[in-house]
């Protein structure tokens, strides 16, 4: 249907539905015959896909190579090992990968997104997904829009609408004009009909082309071309291996053979897998502490972030506005009463006051009330509040001297309003009395200053002056220095046929609100946290300077120094230590100023939201990796370019979320470093299981080199199907346990990484080589002290049961990098007792179990035999302890 040019009760009357809305009744009915609002995915995971993924592996082809050579050369023992070897890699790589999978889709129905829409006659919030068509949407800045809808009821409407026409100036709507499903509000606030849903919205139509689809993060890439190179060194290894082989006169056949198992054994077949894992299941566990990384990437960069910018509103404080201050007429008045129970009173040097003898105050209470769109309704002896903290914590105090915002609505209909932003910092309303029209006006005080002309007392309306201004000034300041967030509130009677736009100026100034909102205790713990893992923390606010300032001292975030007024002298101070600055004096700063002093700064004031992005670039330009927050639709550019922007769940706005690496469920500042925390443990794990994988893989290469050179081919330690059922085993379990490994609190009492930096560092190279050498050379010992010409299948059996007891301990060598074992505790991941212990048993059964035991010309052995291979590997065990130590001391 073409609804341009047609009124919206025709529409409304078309659709079946009022301006009441639709009942839940017939709701439910159009989404069972619609279907849900949501598009067709067509990137969704199936369990074929994940199949097939396992397939476009590197390593798997090396694996059907080494099988198909086998069956040319009729070795169909090796060939259906290595066949059972390349199913155990693709089962379990799918029912991993296919688990994490599922889990990244139920990460990202967490934030599934919510609609405001009309249900008889209430507003309410419901699921997106549930939206259907006759649904009144009630849209306001910040939200993306649920369905394609007609709008009416509208106030200065901007839609963003480049997610569908590319365009990325926003477009100004008026009554009667379409929004579409997936564009964005960027500015003001409308109610729309919704006309269509899902596929048959306009986005439905173009759904295909865009689609996300979450690449592989640099770690996965990383990861994948490590092993990638592995897999090489594994093929030259064992071609090497050949070689020499050939050379001492082992006969061909029989070499190439061992060469393959070799190959085999050396690629790194649990690498790919292993951190698909780690990341997926630590997503998840950031998930559960209320930290939802929207990407895979979000995790591996959170853990070397160096700043850490926060709003201040809700994230260090608890957004629970209480008015405690009033100032009006020349005199100050304290309320009573905590949160948003009415209970309380309104006092005066303690006595209680009467409203209607202070004209002022009276006056100052009502314009409070009445410019707000907040509201409180008591249900059950309780009071409901809904609205911004701010707006509640007004209605709270209006009503705790009986004004009561309903009865004032009644009084005095709301005509207009001019909606308050982060840029204006104000907020008026106009309405209509017997009288005539009046403006009400409220917002940061020296805004609302800049815009008055007269001032009220009890004893009626004078001039502004400067000596009135100066006070007001003073007495904002001294307010704001005991962490009272102050509103100045403003009213005129307005002369008739005045425009809109005109009535926000020539004001009458009423006086100051004070309201303590006080800050969350957490967050002093979680800034000293992060100054300890070498993290700054800086605190962006719209709030005024000395408020933040009062907030960030109790929270141990700014350290007021006494310096000299001058901002130019603060600036080489504040190197050392915290710096506040204005949104007005960054304007000042030229780009190379303020790359100069931002290190110092700890407090942004009275901040634009568009100077966010400047100080994220800031801060890069220094070499930073910046965490930032935000929740409004202007903080999105600032939120896409820091390292991981970070949304609000609760009072972001879905512009914010969407463009978020991490949603913060709960708001609060402590999550933001627990996921820093979790980020740099999860890093620290990746470093674990690398390191393990690739000295465990190289380690039957070393034994076999040293063998066919030292001993020929003959005594060769190790025959090919022993190599081969090794590796099926002893590296999957211990690996993902490493990977698992829990994060450890010390890992905030380091510095960050640095961004950028190897997986395999020199450190971690030289650590890896050399506990593959010595438990290669351990197994040689082993074997050539286990008469080999004596008795060679026994020697093999020795040694392959070396190696099968090292299993035992190495792993616990890698769960730290740079402390001992021991100080880690050999008890504090069961995952890795479960993995070691059952990998053990799993190996054992080829040497006991009878058949297999001829299969793989394995001898049982006694248990008194067992002493040797037992004693070299937790021999082995001390070595790498002492390599491990020997590595950390020289600082390497
Ligand atoms: P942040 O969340 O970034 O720490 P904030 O929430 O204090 O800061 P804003 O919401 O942008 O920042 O508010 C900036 C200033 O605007 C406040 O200090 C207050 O003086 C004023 N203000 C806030 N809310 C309103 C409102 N609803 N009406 C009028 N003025 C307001």
């Amino acid at each position: 249907m073409d609804y341009e040019n047609i009124d919206i009760d025709s529409v409304l009357a078309d659709l079946n539905t009022s301006r009441e809305g639709l009942s839940e009744e017939e709701a439910a009915n159009r989404l069972l015959e619609s279907g849900f609002n949501e598009l067709e995915e067509k990137t969704k995971v199936t369990p074929l896909k994940v199949l097939l993924r396992q397939f476009a592996n590197f390593i798997v082809w090396v694996l059907l190579a080494a099988a198909i050579i086998s069956l040319t050369i009729d070795e169909v023992v090796n060939f259906w090992v290595i066949v059972i070897i390349i199913a155990f890699v693709v089962i379990l790589g799918f029912v991993q990968e296919f688990k994490a999978e599922k889990a990244m889709e139920a990460l990202k129905k967490m934030v599934q997104p919510v609609t405001h829409v009309v249900r008889g006659g209430v507003v309410i919030e419901i699921p997106t997904r549930n939206v259907v068509v006759g649904d009144i949407m009630v849209l306001e800045t910040g939200d993306k829009i649920a369905a394609d809808g007609f709008v009416f009821e509208i106030q200065g409407l901007k839609v963003d609408e480049s997610a569908i026409t590319g365009e990325s100036m926003s477009v100004v709507k008026g009554t009667g004009d379409l929004i579409f499903s997936g564009t964005q509000i960027v500015h003001g606030k409308c109610r729309a009909i919704v006309t269509a849903v899902g596929m048959q919205s306009r986005l439905g139509m173009i759904a295909g082309m865009i689609q996300e689809n979450e690449v592989r993060t640099p770690l996965q890439e990383k990861i994948a071309d490590l092993a990638k190179s592995l897999a090489i060194i594994a093929l030259i290894a064992s071609g090497l291996t050949f070689v020499l082989g050939h050379f001492t006169g082992a006969p061909t056949e029989e070499m190439l053979i061992i060469a393959l198992a070799l190959a085999v054994a050396a690629v790194p077949e649990g690498l790919p897998l292993t951190m698909t894992i780690t990341l997926a299941y630590g997503m998840h566990r950031m998930a559960k502490h209320n930290a939802i990384v929207r990407k895979m990437l979000g995790v591996e960069t959170l853990g070397s972030t160096t700043v850490i910018c926060t709003d201040k509103t809700g994230t260090l404080t608890k957004n629970e506005m209480t008015v405690q201050k009033i100032y009006a007429g020349d005199e100050f008045f304290d309320l009573t009463g905590v949160g948003y129970d009415p209970e309380g009173s309104l006092l005066k040097d303690g006595e209680d006051v009467e409203v209607e003898k202070n004209h002022t105050l009276g006056m100052l209470l009502k314009a409070a009330a009445l410019c707000n769109n907040s509201s409180m309704v008591q249900r059950q002896g309780r009071w409901d509040v809904v609205g911004a903290p701010t707006e509640v914590s007004l209605i709270v105090a209006a009503s705790k001297a009986d004004i009561w915002k309903d009865d004032l609505d009644a009084e005095y209909e709301k005509l207009h309003e001019i909606m308050f932003t982060s840029e204006r910092k104000l907020m008026t309303t106009i309405h209509k009395t017997n009288e005539g029209r009046i403006a009400f006006c409220k917002g940061a005080p020296e805004f609302v200053l800049e815009k008055c002309v007269s001032i009220e007392r009890d004893d009626g309306v004078h001039e502004l002056n400067d000596d009135d201004v100066g006070r007001i000034v003073q007495q904002n300041t001294e307010l704001a220095r005991s962490a009272y967030r102050v509103l100045g509130i403003s009213y005129r009677n307005l002369p008739e046929g005045l425009p809109v736009e005109g009535s926000e100026n020539e004001l009458t100034f009423l006086g100051l609100v004070a309201m303590i909102d006080p800050e969350r205790k957490e967050a002093k713990d979680a800034i000293a946290l992060c100054r300890q893992a070498g993290i700054r923390v800086v605190m962006i606010t719209g709030d005024n300077e000395e408020t933040a300032k009062a907030i960030g001292k109790k929270i141990g975030l700014y350290a007021d120094y006494d310096g000299p007024v001058d901002r130019m002298d603060d600036k080489l101070k504040c190197i050392i230590g915290d710096a506040a600055i204005t949104g007005s004096e960054l304007l000042s700063l030229d780009d190379e100023e303020f790359d100069s002093v931002v290190e110092g700064v700890s407090i942004y004031a009275r901040v634009m939201p568009e100077q966010k992005l400047r100080i994220v670039q800031a801060l890069q330009n220094r070499g930073h990796v910046v965490a930032m927050t935000g929740d409004g639709v202007n903080d999105a550019p600032a939120l896409k370019k820091a390292d991981i922007g970070i949304s609000m769940g609760i009072k972001g706005t879905d512009v914010a979320k969407e463009s978020s690496l991490m949603v913060l469920q709960d708001d609060n500042f402590e999550t933001i470093v627990e996921a820093v925390k979790r980020g740099r443990g999860i890093y620290e794990n990746i470093e674990k299981f690398t390191t393990y994988l690739v000295s465990r893989n190289f380690t039957e290469v070393i034994l076999i080199m040293l063998g066919i050179t030292l001993l020929g081919f003959d005594l060769i330690p190790l025959l090919a199907l022993q190599i081969l059922f090794i590796n099926m085993f002893d590296e999957i379990m211990p690996a993902i346990a490493l990977g698992l490994d829990p994060v450890r609190d010390e890992v905030m009492y380091e510095k960050p990484r640095k961004p950028g930096e190897r997986i395999l560092k020199k450190r971690n190279l030289l650590l890896v080589v050399s506990i593959a050498l010595i438990m290669g050379l351990v197994c040689f010992f082993v074997f050539i002290f286990s008469d080999p010409v004596g008795n060679i299948e026994r020697a093999r059996t020795m040694t392959f049961a070396t190696i099968v007891s090292m299993i035992l301990f190495i792993p616990f060598v890698f769960r730290s990098l740079t402390r001992s074992a021991f100080s880690v505790g050999l008890f504090t991941n069961k995952l890795m007792l479960v993995g070691v212990a059952s990998t053990f048993l799993l190996t054992l059964t080829v040497m006991y179990v009878p058949y297999l035991g001829n299969v793989f010309e394995l001898v049982a052995l006694g248990p008194a035999e067992w002493i040797v291979p037992i004693s070299a590997a937790f021999a082995t065990l001390f070595i790498a302890e002492a390599i491990k130590k020997i590595l950390a001391s020289s600082g390497i």
